[in-house]
């Protein structure tokens, strides 16, 4: 017997409808490639998505077509994620950090049949246009006019005007319903080990993953709220925010390509920005600006962090400094991506100090919806005891099952658990803490180190302004931890004395063998540490460092004492 209730289906129009209607003034303030500021609202953007669809339907776009973007988070691709979504198509988001080559693939594996991208990527575009021409029948600026650029396409490749396009297009569309299952939005994983797979999110996923994003132990927005989605809505929907923000009327401040320290502090104070989502490196580029400005966020009480471990020192500055909280999440573009979130329990509202800190630098309970389990490599559940640490598993409704083009199920096991690929640990209040991608765990003697453990005290060491630790070959131990590290400006690292600083906070054997400083790391187009680009660099830096044993510190080897050997020495410019 079915229930007596409404079978209303989740649709991702209903949440612009539902902002247009309850929320109609609160403002989506954008700031646009050239820097100046564009205000619309909820009401403004429900229209012009409507508008756009005529659009979309004038250039032949039909059911489940893919339309690609390439753009900042903006107004303009908020009407692309609702207007393409809301017809029955599939919004497209292209990471455009990506390398050119991977993001032909990206178009081309997807079919797209347009792509609406930013001025600023003319010169990606230019590159990108004669690779993708089997299916890519249009591009449009997203800009008026007198910005388009001076650019020649392949021939049967339009090249229009967004803002052309729009003022002749009808605002009369109704949005329509349809089965919720459907497809509704792609975005492809950066494919660092092989060719990028893609994400097919559908309009019952996303929005039972904003509802869930918006319970107040997770993101918990408000319509008093004012957010800036830092985090790209290229990349897994800018966290949701795209939908979580509407669906509560919270407003939206858009920061486009203006990502520094400085524009964000002055866009963040301007706008009144009370909340915050991005990836640590950001937050670190962000800290770095106001400790050397002097600046303070003035509205800013809180800050998502996640894409990558955010280090305690951070946490505890933004903290300490200028009272502002960092909330620790962790996802993946498999689960749409918010999985866990940090938040007070009563086992752990009490705790201060250092205690505290370890406890908001782990990654977080699993949201209502997710199920989570961790489990050894023969695939047997590990308890929840905070120290086994395994493989971390999930499912959930809005979790992948299969990637683009793939069978339903294929990505998952057969209770329908998909293999995230990081290894964690679940403590007894059901808090979990990653301890490293699988990939990255560093293998030494048959036991397992954690990298992300010995790159938070790194950054805990007050001349470190990023650390990084990679498995290099070991004659006897098979690998052993490397640790690189970029000094803080106007700083020098003393190999020596960092290894130092490790004493009495890991256990002996799991100290890294050594030390490299480098001017700067490389990172993903996601914003993480390229740990594949350090490896391909580092990988044989203890092999080689053979000969030099007898200089050992600790057990350890020390750069310094190599010194002399001018192909390693040091300073390395990615
Ligand atoms: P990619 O950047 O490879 O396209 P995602 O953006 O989906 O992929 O990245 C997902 C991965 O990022 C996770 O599997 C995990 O390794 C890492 N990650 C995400 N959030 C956190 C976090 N808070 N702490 C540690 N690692 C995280």
């Amino acid at each position: 017997m079915f229930g007596l209730m409404q079978d209303r289906p989740l649709m991702i129009s209903s949440i612009i409808k539902y902002a247009a209607r309850n929320h109609a003034r609160t403002e989506i303030v954008s700031k646009n490639v050239d820097g100046s500021i564009h205000r619309t609202n909820y009401a403004g953007l429900e229209r012009r998505a409507r508008q756009l669809v005529a659009v979309l339907q004038s250039l032949g776009i039909k059911d489940f077509d893919r339309v690609g973007t390439l753009a900042w988070n903006g107004f303009r691709h908020l009407e692309l994620y609702y207007a393409v979504s809301g017809m029955q198509a599939i919004c497209h988001t292209i990471n455009p950090r990506l390398a050119a080559r991977d993001i032909s693939f990206i178009v081309n594996d997807a079919a797209d049949q347009l792509l609406f991208a930013e001025t600023s990527f003319t010169a990606l575009i230019e590159t990108i246009a004669p690779t993708v021409t089997a299916t890519v029948r249009a591009v449009v600026f997203l800009c008026d006019r007198a910005e388009m650029p001076d650019i020649k396409l392949p021939d049967n490749m339009a090249l229009l005007c967004y803002e052309d396009l729009m003022a002749a297009a009808s605002d009369a569309y109704v949005w329509p319903e349809f089965d919720e299952r459907n497809a509704a939005s792609l975005c492809y994983t950066s494919g660092t080990t092989g060719n990028p797979k893609g994400v097919l999110y559908s309009h019952r996923s996303t929005l039972m993953h904003a509802m869930a994003v918006n319970t107040a132990d997770v993101f918990g927005l408000r319509a008093i709220d004012r957010a800036l989605p830092v985090v790209p809505m290229f990349h897994v929907n800018a966290w949701g925010t795209p939908y979580s923000c509407p669906a509560v009327g919270a407003a939206m401040v858009m920061p486009g390509r203006h990502l520094d320290g400085p524009s964000l502090t002055k866009l963040m104070n301007d706008e009144r920005v009370t909340m915050t989502a991005g990836v640590p490196t950001v937050w670190l580029g962000l800290l770095n600006h106001l400790r050397s400005s002097g600046e303070r966020l003035e509205t800013l009480k809180r800050m998502v962090v996640g894409g990558s471990a955010c280090p305690p020192a951070i946490i505890d500055a933004f903290d300490r400094e200028y009272g502002i909280k960092i909330d620790h999440a962790w996802g993946m573009s498999e689960t749409s991506p918010l999985g866990t979130y940090t938040s007070p329990q009563p086992e752990t509202q009490g705790l201060t100090g250092e205690a505290s800190l370890r406890h908001r630098s782990k990654q977080g309970r699993g949201i209502f919806g997710i199920d989570m389990k961790i489990t050894n490599d023969a695939g047997e559940a590990l308890p929840w005891d905070g120290v086994a640490q395994g493989n971390l598993k999930v499912r959930g409704a809005w979790v992948a099952s299969a990637y683009w083009g793939q069978e339903p199920g294929s990505a998952c096991d057969a209770e329908g658990w998909f293999t995230t690929g990081d290894v964690a640990t679940i403590d007894a209040n059901g808090v979990m803490e990653i301890t490293d991608r699988s990939k990255d765990v560093i293998k030494s003697g048959g036991e397992w180190i954690s990298s992300i453990a010995l790159e938070n005290i790194a950054m805990s060491h007050p001349d470190v302004a990023e650390a990084a630790i990679i498995g290099a070959k070991h004659p006897k131990w098979d690998e052993r931890p490397l640790l690189i590290v970029v000094p803080k400006p106007g700083k020098e690292i003393d190999p020596q004395s960092l290894i130092a600083f490790y004493a009495g906070k890991v256990a002996k054997w799991s100290l890294p063998d050594d030390v490299v400083v480098v001017e700067e790391l490389p990172h993903t187009a996601t914003g993480k540490v390229h740990k594949l680009t350090l490896r391909q660099k580092f990988a044989d830096h203890l092999v080689k460092a053979a000969p030099y044993r007898t200089f050992r510190p600790y057990g350890i080897i020390c750069s310094k004492f190599r010194a002399l050997e001018s192909d390693r020495l040091i300073l390395n410019r990615f």
